[in-house]
């Protein structure tokens, strides 16, 4: 486990049922369920079951299967939510610049609705 990992962050409290949430499906190495403030229509998180701090972390430290299993649950998701036509947005924040609020990695899967402009340059 990287030593910087806070293993009370909430994302680790849902993982170990000490918090509850909203399951919206998972699989042997990934887990997702609703963001409990929601930001379109659709807004589901999904995470990684083993503790990695941010995408980065992911990458450079899961197993192959790890990393394959995660990306599977995120395309059973957009087919059950009916968004493969549609479209979607996947968003992950890190660290200080991204504005990373849990330190327990995790992707937005938002849709629903049109998203609008990715991002706006305002500094
Ligand atoms: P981020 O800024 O990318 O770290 O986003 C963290 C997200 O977690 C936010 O969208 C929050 O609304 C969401 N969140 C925080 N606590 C909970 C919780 N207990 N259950 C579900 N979502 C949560």
């Amino acid at each position: 486990m990287n030593k910087n990992y806070d293993q009370n962050n909430i994302f680790a409290k849902i993982l170990n049922s000490e918090i509850s949430c909203t399951k919206i499906d998972e699989n042997d190495n990934a887990f997702a369920f609703l963001d409990i403030n929601p930001q379109s229509h659709i807004h589901i998180l999904i995470i990684p079951k083993k503790p990695y701090i941010n995408i980065y972390d992911f990458n450079k430290n899961a197993s192959a299967k790890e990393i394959l299993d995660f990306w599977k649950l995120v395309n059973n998701l957009i087919e059950k939510q009916n968004i493969t036509e549609k479209g979607f947005r996947i968003i992950t924040n890190s660290g200080k610049d991204g504005n990373q609020d849990v330190m327990h990695f995790h992707i937005h899967l938002l849709g629903g609705k049109n998203l609008g402009r990715m991002i706006t340059l305002n500094s």
